[in-house]
């Protein structure tokens, strides 16, 4: 397997400069040189399958011997630890609930695949790798679990100090082992500031092999995919059309869909569900892309205004690749596979009493916003099997819900036995020179 640079689709890297070095130096985004085809066998028959061998055999296909197969084996045996059940709703309406990883929210699958292929292609290295990441909360804790105990590589994670809820701080800090946390006497933005000037240092750089986890690593990408074929395994009747509802920000999970539907996962249509930062079902009704600055609102893993993804998006339905100009064949391609939703918070508020008083379901205020796209969709178009990524436990949004059902709710186990573990974080100043000294002392 080959990947190029949604800007220049001349240029080639290895599967493994792609996963350790996350982004092109083009600024550009990583994809695949070409998308091959599953065996419609295995479609066919996916309910012979495990979560795992879907991943599997998913992955085989799209890596075409990047990874030896007992070694890729191994990563999913390892990436893959939780399910990824459907809950039906009624004939219409399932929920595909993605939260049963450690963090509650779908990023865990994409923190565990990638810490396993970086600790893999880190075999053979002398040197461990330390991967830093600034976070404003939860992106650390999905990272932090998902490298947890992973061979080969040490993580530190800088957070602001007070600016991040209790429990979000408690799984960055307890975990110990290969994760460090450093609390930052500052804002995200000095976080973001401190790592940013470390990758830049040709002198630490020198010392330690330093990378990052950043979101839209391919790495992360790829077992997105693996989660629609397990849940289209788990629908009953897949006569009619079947449509899967995407709450989306930087729209890394429909992105995954589509590389899905594109190796033959025959899905009619993707929902791409969005609050009212709603730039792409902005595009897909006008034709225009507007980035804008984003706007706060409860559902705010989607607060996002300008989707990083949506280069690859962008990618997968142009004709010529590595060019990342909208054409209006772009739009035109995109419209047949994509509808768009914007869906504001009041609505979102009544969106979650709904499903509860309906359905006797609590869903988050992410999925909330995927119900209501699945519903305005199928106002129009009756008869569509509809699945909704619910990308996140309520409990990660426990005051808005609690709140809007006037009721309590509980928190799983694993996150709620956090909160009697100790916390270990070694704080510093907004200063580089300490951060620097830092890493040089204990790596
Ligand atoms: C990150 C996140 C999203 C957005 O996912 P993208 O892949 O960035 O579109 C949606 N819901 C929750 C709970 C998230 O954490």
């Amino acid at each position: 397997m080959r990947l190029y640079s949604t800007k220049n689709s001349k240029q080639f890297v290895s599967l493994k400069e792609a996963v350790l070095k996350g982004l092109p130096d083009d600024n550009g985004l990583f994809m695949p040189e070409s998308i091959p085809q599953l065996d419609p066998d295995f479609i066919k028959n996916l309910s012979n399958y495990s979560f795992q061998e879907i991943a599997f055999e998913v992955s085989r296909t799209l890596l075409k011997g990047a990874i030896p197969e007992n070694d890729l084996q191994y990563i999913i045996k390892n990436a893959i630890t939780f399910p990824a059940p459907v809950v039906k709703l009624d004939e219409s309406t399932h929920i595909l609930e993605l939260f049963h990883g450690p963090s509650l929210a779908f990023k865990d699958f994409g923190a565990r695949f990638m810490a396993q292929l970086m600790s893999y292609f880190n075999q053979g290295e002398d040197k461990e790798l330390v991967i830093l990441v600034a976070t404003s909360g939860d992106t650390g804790g999905a990272v932090a679990a998902g490298f947890h105990k992973t061979p080969g590589i040490k993580v530190v994670i800088l957070y602001p100090s007070g600016k991040v809820s209790h429990l979000q701080e408690k799984q960055l800090t307890t975990l110990g082992y290969n994760i460090a946390a450093l609390e930052v006497d500052g804002t995200f933005d000095d976080c973001q500031a401190l790592v940013k000037k470390a990758f830049l240092d040709k002198e630490l750089c020198s010392q330690i092999r330093l990378s990052s986890a950043n979101s839209i690593n391919i790495a992360r990408l790829i077992p997105q995919s693996f989660y629609y074929f397990e849940a289209y395994k788990q629908l009953k009747n897949t006569n009619k059309e079947v449509v899967f509802c995407v709450p989306s920000g930087n729209f890394g999970n429909l992105t995954a869909g589509l590389l899905a539907k594109q190796m033959g996962l025959p899905i009619d249509k993707f929902i791409a569900a969005t609050n009212i930062n709603d730039v792409v079902p902005a595009y897909l009704s006008s034709g225009k892309y507007e980035t804008r600055t984003s706007v706060r609102t409860i559902s705010n893993a989607m607060d996002v205004g300008n989707p990083s993804n949506f280069a690859r998006m962008v990618d997968l339905f142009n004709e010529e690749k590595g060019n990342p100009t909208l054409k209006s064949y772009t739009w035109n391609n995109m419209k047949k596979d994509i509808v768009g939703y914007g869906i504001n918070d009041t609505y979102t508020e009544k969106g979650i009493k709904e499903v509860y008083d309906k359905y006797n379901y609590i869903i988050d205020p992410h999925g909330a916003v995927g119900y209501l796209a699945l519903k305005e969709y199928q106002n129009l178009n009756k008869n569509t099997i509809g699945v909704i990524l619910e990308t996140a436990h309520p409990s990660k949004f426990i005051d808005d819900v609690e709140r809007i059902l006037d009721q309590k709710i509980d928190i799983p186990e694993r996150l709620a036995s956090l909160k009697d573990k100790k916390k270990e974080a070694t704080m510093i100043n907004t200063k580089y020179e300490e951060f620097k000294g830092w890493l040089q002392k204990n790596y």
